[in-house]
């Protein structure tokens, strides 16, 4: 069975304590490979060779970094078919989906970076006659990198090519659940000619590699995407020794339907929105409020489109939804499904295991569609992330924005309409980081990323990644 391995210091190396986690298939439910379960040894290691690295990184010209970045990202786009494989394999999202959307948003996250550190600039302010001032940003060093399952090549890339590119050396960890693709990237560092140590990879537990890069006090700064839960804990952890954070955590995003839309487009959009990768990404819009005038339509219309989605080999290209990413994750949406109906909602549609042929112990799991639940019920406040998805009806747009906002997330929030005004009026008061209009998850690198309230703290994307990676100097120069 194949066995991963850490990079640490430019080598490929066992786990100090020997060892390894089980990887499983969902759509099997097989062991297929082994994680290594590394601890704080592994992460000591990994530390120490990013610190000898650093030097020799961020003293590199910004172009000769991008060099190498970009080579990693040409290393991606030659194995693509391999890793959206692999990436399938791993997850249980369809192999449509890794080829289409994880596997070239990898690529392109580094080579976006890349080319961002070439144009990244600093300011520089005269003080009357008296005095110029500038601004050195420089990285500040080693930075932790930890990334979840659901989409795992690119979210790790999205951490780990800014903090490179800005010159930082990295010890990243990806998800237990998914570490196969961030294994497979870890040959290219060699061979993309980056120096040994810039990049380390450390596989294992949250609560014991994960937990042990935190604590870590040489590591100087996190970037973290993963759960609420898992953020605070973080952020309690990295507070007394004053971490750089960056936590882009949990949603509950609300999709706003007016009477006004383009119903067909609309309805399209929100089923994507709703069950695109089994309704595991972040930004899902798993709130579904319509206009009154339209509720009754739009449900019948939302549950045929619903309908026509298949679970099934998340390898077969008519696949539109694989299995959950683990049996434990499959229970916990399916006891929202359960809470839902003790909330007295009705499924309108799905809400089973189905069959699946040839793959009977695989975690999947129907698309499904509740309504009849008020906005302040707990399948409506909690984070599901799964092919679950609520609808209810509202009277006003005063009402709309009212239920959008009803929870401790903030993440982001699609609105369908054909009023212009309606619309600006609405991105102006709905409190989440990313606001789409008449469309969803439609994304450009340079936005800032990130959520309000319990979804986050800080932003990544364009320069705000390239300013968390590095620190602001002031330099004051008196004039004669
Ligand atoms: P998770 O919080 O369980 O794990 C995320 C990562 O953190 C994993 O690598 C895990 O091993 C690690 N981890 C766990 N405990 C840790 C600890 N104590 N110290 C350090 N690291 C630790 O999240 P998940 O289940 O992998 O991912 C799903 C969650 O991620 C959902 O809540 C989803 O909304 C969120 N998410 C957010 C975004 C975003 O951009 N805001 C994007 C994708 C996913």
């Amino acid at each position: 069975m194949e066995k991963i391995l850490n990079l640490i210091g430019g080598q490929h190396v066992l786990p100090a304590s020997g060892r390894f986690l089980d990887n499983v298939d969902p759509s099997t439910g097989e062991v297929y490979s082994l994680i290594p379960d590394s601890d704080q040894r592994d992460v000591a290691d990994a530390v120490t060779a990013a610190r000898a690295a650093f030097p020799v990184w961020s003293g590199m010209a910004a172009e000769k970094r991008a060099a190498v970045l970009n080579k990693m990202a040409d290393l991606i786009d030659r194995d693509w078919k391999v890793l959206a494989a692999a990436e399938s394999r791993d997850n249980g999202k369809t192999l449509k989906l890794a080829s289409t959307l994880d596997i070239p948003r990898a690529s392109a996250n580094i080579r976006f970076f890349a080319s961002g550190i070439q144009h990244f600039a600093s300011e520089a302010h005269l003080t009357g006659s008296e005095a110029v001032n500038y601004t050195i940003r420089a990285p500040w060093g080693v930075a932790g990198c930890i990334s979840p399952w659901n989409l795992p090549l690119y979210l790790f890339t999205w951490k780990i090519a800014p903090a490179l590119a800005a010159g930082c050396t990295v010890v990243a960890k990806p998800s237990e659940l998914t570490p196969m693709t961030a294994y497979l990237f870890s040959h290219y560092a060699e061979e993309a000619g980056m120096p040994a140590g810039a990049l380390n990879i450390v596989h294992g537990s949250g609560s014991s590699a994960g937990q042990a890069i935190v604590e870590h006090p040489d590591v100087a700064g996190i970037s973290f995407t993963g759960g609420t839960v898992t953020g605070r804990k973080i952020a309690a952890t990295a507070a007394p020794m004053f971490k750089k954070l960056s936590l882009e955590l949990g949603g509950k995003n609300p999709n706003i339907v007016f009477a006004d839309c383009d119903f067909e487009k609309t309805v399209q959009q929100s089923v994507r929105a709703a069950f695109t990768n089994q309704g595991e990404i972040c930004l899902c819009g798993s709130r579904i409020f319509v206009e009154a005038a339209l509720y009754e339509k739009f449900v019948a219309a939302f549950v045929q489109e619903t309908s026509r989605l298949r679970v099934g080999n998340p390898a077969d290209d008519s696949t539109d939804l694989g299995p959950l990413v683990t049996a434990a994750h499959r229970q916990k949406v399916e006891g929202y499904i359960a809470l839902a109906l003790e909330e007295g909602g009705t499924i309108a549609f799905g809400g089973r295991r189905p069959q699946v042929d040839g793959l009977p112990n695989g975690f999947f799991l129907e698309p499904t569609v509740i309504t009849g639940l008020s906005h302040h019920c707990r399948t409506n406040q909690e984070e599901i992330f799964g092919p679950v998805v609520t609808i209810m009806p509202f009277q006003t747009e005063a009402e709309a924005l009212e239920y959008a906002n009803s929870t401790t997330y903030g993440l982001a929030a699609t609105v369908f309409t054909e009023n212009l005004s309606r619309a600006h009026r609405m991105a102006a008061q709905i409190r989440s980081g990313i606001i789409w209009i008449n469309c969803w998850l439609y994304r450009d690198l340079r936005t800032p990323f990130g959520g309000m309230k319990q979804s986050g703290v800080g932003r990544e994307g364009g320069w705000e990644a390239l300013r968390f990676f590095t620190e602001a100097k002031n330099v004051c120069i008196k004039l004669p």
